[in-house]
C-alpha cells in the first residue's frame, strides 16, 4: 500500500499544506522524515514522523486519475444520481446527432 499523510481528520496531507520537513537521524534504528503541516480541511497544525523507508516520492502528491479536494467536496456535496436524471440523460443523448451538438451539451451541463 501507499503511505500517504493524514490528519487526525482523516483528510490527506499534500505538499500544499506542508509548512516544514525535517530528518530526524537516530543511531539504532530507523530515521524518520518530520513533517509539520496545516490541514487544508480542518485548518489544524499536526505533525507526523514517517520511517524514512517509508517516505516515498508522491507521497504528499495526489496521483493522475484521484480527484483534487475541490472535486471530492463538489461531488461530495451532491446528491446521488437518481434514476429520472439517468432517464433524462440518456434522452438528452440520445438527441444529440452531432459532435457539435455534444460539444454544446456537455458545455450546457458544465456551466
Ligand atoms: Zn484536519
Amino acid at each position: 500500500m501507499k503511505s500517504v499523510i493524514k490528519c487526525n481528520c482523516g483528510q490527506r496531507v499534500l505538499a500544499k499544506d506542508v509548512m516544514q520537513t525535517g530528518y530526524y537521524l537516530r543511531l539504532f534504528g530507523p530515521n524518520f522524515v518530520y513533517v509539520k503541516f496545516r490541514c487544508s480541511h480542518c485548518k489544524k497544525l499536526g505533525e507526523q514522523f514517517v520511517k524514512q523507508e517509508e517516505w516515498e516520492d508522491g507521497i504528499l502528491t495526489e496521483s493522475p486519475g484521484e480527484m483534487t479536494a475541490e472535486e471530492h467536496r463538489k461531488f461530495k456535496s451532491m446528491d446521488k444520481i437518481n434514476i429520472h436524471e439517468c432517464i433524462d440523460a440518456h434522452f438528452e443523448l440520445e438527441k444529440i446527432s452531432s459532435l457539435a451538438e455534444l460539444r454544446e451539451a456537455v458545455e450546457k451541463s458544465t456551466n
